[in-house]
């Protein structure tokens, strides 16, 4: 069996084996290890390439509900350990991103839910999940910034979207010095020629679903 390893700006590091006993093209994924691809022996890689890419969509969601499945579930006092370190954490930044931006919110309360990262109500009242801490810190600005957009756009319209859209990329470029916005820099240009912002750090934080 010999391997070769594919990096895909979005779904990661891509492992192809050959395998003399496979019969045809197969995909597995592992919540650890990220996609396998395994090719018969007399097949190259490249068709290889060209499989995962038929089943994108399909892997992409595979791999999220893995990690899914897999990630270490706050319980109990980890709850309470995530919401002290929210609330010291998620405020301020909130507070920052909106003075940058120019913004203006009523309150910002911390909560635990399993249906969303956050929320925006009709009185300008802005809802966080603490779960928003497990979260890397250019995903959490992300969703902070689409909050504070529908100060703006009380809905998912196009002004919404081209606006959280001119957001994202002042954001994105403006911190492109800082080691953890660079993980997601390479991802977000590689993909940036079809698809906007949005739908590359969507797909991030697919990975880690509130719980
Ligand atoms: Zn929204």
């Amino acid at each position: 069996m010999s391997e070769k390893v594919h990096v895909d700006p979005v779904l990661g590091e891509v492992r192809l084996r050959r395998s003399r006993r496979a019969r045809r093209l197969s995909i597995r994924v592992h919540p650890d290890r990220g996609i396998v691809v395994t090719v018969p022996f007399a097949v190259p890689y490249a068709v290889g390439i060209v499989f995962l890419e038929s089943r994108r969509e399909w892997a992409s969601a595979a791999l999220a509900r893995a990690r899914e499945r897999n990630a270490d579930l706050p319980a109990g006092e980890d709850i309470e350990s995530l919401r002290k370190q929210a609330k010291a954490v998620l405020p301020p930044r909130l507070a920052d991103l909106a003075a940058r931006y120019g913004f203006r919110y009523n309150r910002v309360t911390i909560k635990h839910n399993t249906s969303n990262w956050g929320s925006c109500s009709s009185k300008g009242n802005i809802n966080l999940n603490l779960n928003l801490m497990r979260v890397p810190r250019p995903l959490r600005d992300y969703i902070l910034l689409h909050e504070l957009t529908h100060l703006r756009h009380p809905n998912h319209g196009p002004g919404f979207h081209a606006e959280l859209e001119r957001l994202l990329a002042d954001h994105f470029s403006v911190n492109l010095e800082e080691a953890d916005f660079q993980d997601f820099v390479p991802k977000i240009s590689a993909s940036r020629a079809r698809y906007p912002y949005t739908h590359t750090l969507e797909r991030a934080l697919k990975a880690y679903r509130p719980v």
